[in-house]
């Protein structure tokens, strides 16, 4: 699994669709300072459910869009295109490409698309537990995170290891789970309440 591609539209300094092509292997982003190499890497973030405005370098998530400059107006949505190659099937979608999507529009309304299909934040993040990806796995290691993680809290660091060992996703189903047992104690409780009553 590797990122082959990406697609920014309206994203921050990227007004233009901008297409980039990744190999395999290492790529290098090189620009004089203030091109637009960490809107990039914000673009990531953001397209894989970045909901922080502070991680996205912003004060609302609207900020995001072009906002215009002298010669160019500003525009309403935000659009970040994902190509990953899936040929080892690490994500669970039968198909050898996962196109990820995300899309803002300036009064706030926001879409997710998995393969051309809009998709619940929810579903999006799920197709990335367990694989490193995901906003807060360590696909994206910014600068000072390496020291954030040595001097995080250890149950800070164990979420870490059990994103690399797998388990997330068993662990939040089990979460889950655990939550519709507590609803279904509470419903027979009342259940049986009500049956004393009328009894
Ligand atoms: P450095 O090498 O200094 O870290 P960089 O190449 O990483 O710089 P970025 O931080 O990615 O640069 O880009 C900063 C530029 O993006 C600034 O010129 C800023 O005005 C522009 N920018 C940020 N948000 C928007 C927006 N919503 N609309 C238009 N331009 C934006």
């Amino acid at each position: 699994m590797f990122l082959k591609s990406m697609e920014l539209m309206g994203f921050k300094s990227f007004a233009d669709r901008t297409h980039i092509d990744f190999s395999p292997g290492i790529s290098a982003l090189l620009g004089p300072n203030g091109c637009g190499k960490s809107n990039i890497v914000d673009a990531v973030k953001w397209v894989l459910g970045e909901q922080s405005t502070k991680n996205m370098r912003a004060l609302k998530m609207e900020d995001v869009i072009f906002n215009g400059t002298v010669k160019r107006k500003a525009l309403n949505v935000a659009e970040v295109t994902l190509t990953i190659s899936n040929e080892t099937n690490i994500l669970e979608i039968d198909a050898p490409e996962i196109e990820i999507k995300r899309r803002l529009y300036r009064n706030g309304d926001s879409e997710y698309f998995i393969n051309n299909t809009v998709v619940r934040l929810k579903e999006l993040r799920e197709l990335f537990f367990d694989t490193g990806i995901g906003k807060t796995a360590y696909s994206i290691l910014e600068q000072g995170k390496i020291d954030q993680i040595l001097s995080s809290r250890p149950e800070e660091r164990r979420y870490l290891f059990e994103e690399a060992a797998g388990i997330t996703k068993y662990k939040l189903k089990g979460i889950e789970a655990a939550k519709k047992l507590e609803k279904t104690r509470d419903n027979i409780k009342q259940v049986q309440n009500i049956l004393t009553e009328v009894s």
